[in-house]
């Protein structure tokens, strides 16, 4: 479903399923005379299964208009008419990918200050302890460990990604959003992820806000420890980041439709069509 994944969105359900193969066109033309969708699982679902079902339903109800009139079958992502071109793959993987994860990092829907950090970081040219050490800025036995975690030396990579800290912010955020994900090793890949994603106008924005003021949060903090010895818990900081995001929202875009408590509090139910 366009870049959607029903899979990943309904992995319970999927593991359950008895028919992972079945396509959605055949499971909703086997029920003709029911407004109902009808899957088949190999056991009787729990409690909160059959919420995810009540999900799924919904889900499909409102964005499958029209598929009977559709043949069901799988298409390109990388071209716009879903066909698969030799020119299509090669604009996808090669030469255009960086301008690709420009455009979503120089965005009109953050502070230029925050884009540019980002900008840093894609090009691996933050001033971390460990750069610092490395052109002699930081006397050799000066720490250059991780602030975080005190436990891995501080690269771009790690404060950013790889820490356990900064993983566990990337997990709320995309908890908050309702997707689970593997996460990508480096910030390319991240912002090479993330525009792999539509929504909806007004959720695209705020989609796009997501990974710049998450790596503009974690940097910000980073130096509230170092120089203040901010003593900020994790909790504090994912909604920290998320009155960010709304707030970049609410600030740089004109016709953003949804209040800031809205995004902070009810961002699942805007995504699935219910906020
Ligand atoms: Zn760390």
């Amino acid at each position: 479903m366009g870049a959607y994944c029903v899979k990943n969105e309904f992995p319970r359900l999927y593991s359950l399923s008895t028919e992972k193969e079945v396509s959605l066109r055949v499971v909703s033309h086997r029920n003709e005379a029911s407004p109902r969708w009808i899957f088949k699982f190999r056991r009787r679902l729990l409690g909160w299964e059959n919420d995810e079902l009540t999900r799924l339903s919904t889900f499909l109800e409102q964005n499958l208009v029209g598929l009977s009139d559709r043949e069901d079958r799988l298409g390109w992502l990388a071209s716009p008419s879903a066909e698969f071109s030799v020119s299509s793959l090669y604009s996808l993987a090669l030469p255009s990918a960086p301008v690709l994860v420009t455009k979503l990092i120089w965005n009109k829907f953050s502070p230029p200050k925050a884009q540019f950090l980002v900008w840093l970081a894609w090009k691996g040219r933050l001033k971390t302890a460990s750069f610092l050490q490395r052109i002699g800025v930081l006397e050799p036995e000066a720490s250059a460990m991780c602030v975080f975690c005190h436990e891995g030396l501080e690269s771009v990579f790690h404060l950013l990604i790889w820490c356990p800290f900064a993983w566990r912010i990337w997990c709320d955020l995309m908890q908050w959003w309702g997707l689970s994900w593997v996460i990508p090793q480096t910030v390319e890949g991240i912002l090479n992820w993330w525009r792999g994603f539509k929504w909806r106008h007004n959720l695209n924005v705020i989609w796009r806000i997501i990974p710049v003021a998450v790596l503009w949060s974690l940097w910000k903090f980073r130096n509230e420890k170092v120089f203040c010895e901010s003593q900020m818990h994790l909790e504090e900081l994912c909604e920290l980041i998320k009155t960010r995001i709304a707030l970049w929202a609410k600030l740089y875009t004109l016709d953003c439709c949804y209040s800031v408590q809205q995004i902070i509090c009810n961002i699942q139910e805007i995504r699935l069509g219910n906020g």
